[in-house]
């Protein structure tokens, strides 16, 4: 399945919880429309590993604002390879680690924080004509005139299997983790995760990759052919 007309702006919204199939659908699809992809989730990572290391108390917000905005982010943008660094160190490997993984809800509702990375997420968007965006606001909040918002779910077992098979984890704790991270992250006051009035759903339980890619491609042509 490909793209039939290759159109000269477009700009893909894709929100949905942790293990919903996010980072895998939009890098294959940044692919498919030849634009660049954005992972926000690893920007909010890269801030809390940052955070992390300046040893800010969680429970502080004025203390973990103060450090995350002094933080230099090199963000990559390469569906390939979207390589991440804080302050000139590469950051890909801890982000994905569990001090990370466990702080970064903390991190992501300090609304300076949101804030500072929200602009920066709309000017990388403005710098590229096509740009698959993932995230938990993004339909909402980062790029509400999105070409395409699609909010991808996944029953909550299915995406602890994922997650655990990405990350060999035992799969029961990662879906207590889960259940966890998506408490905090739809109860925050600011830009809580929640699905878009205008973004369509799409339950990938049971869903190959493939499947949902070609989905979304299918959903993308309809679009720009109207
Ligand atoms: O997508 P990922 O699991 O890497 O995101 C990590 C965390 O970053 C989420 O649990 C959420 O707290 C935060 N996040 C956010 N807004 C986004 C993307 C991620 O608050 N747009």
């Amino acid at each position: 399945m490909a793209l039939q007309e290759r159109p000269e702006t477009c700009v893909i919204a894709v929100d949905g919880p942790s293990g919903s199939g996010k980072s895998t659908v939009s890098r294959r699809l940044a692919v498919a429309v030849e634009g660049v992809y954005l992972d926000t989730g690893a920007m909010y990572r890269a801030l809390t590993w940052a955070v992390l290391q300046g040893g800010a108390d969680l429970a502080d917000p004025e203390a973990i604002a103060k450090i995350a905005l002094e933080t230099e982010l090199s963000i990559g943008t390469d569906p390939s390879a979207p390589h991440f660094a804080a302050n000139g160190t590469n950051v890909d490997a801890p982000i994905r680690g569990p001090e990370v993984t466990g702080a970064v809800s903390a991190v992501a509702a300090v609304p300076a924080v949101r804030k500072h990375l929200v602009a920066l997420q709309q000017a990388i968007i403005a710098a590229h004509p096509r740009i698959i965006v993932e995230g938990r606001d993004i339909a909402s909040v980062v790029a509400p005139d999105a070409d395409l918002k699609v909010y991808l779910t996944a029953s909550a077992a299915a995406r602890a299997a994922r997650r655990s098979a990405e990350d060999a984890t035992d799969v029961a704790a990662t879906e207590a983790d889960l259940a966890r991270r998506d408490k905090l992250d739809s109860s925050r006051a600011v830009d809580p995760l929640r699905q878009a009035s205008d973004a369509i759903e799409v339950d990938t339980t049971g869903m190959g990759i493939d499947e949902v890619v070609a989905h979304l491609l299918d959903l993308l042509n309809s679009k720009v052919s109207k």
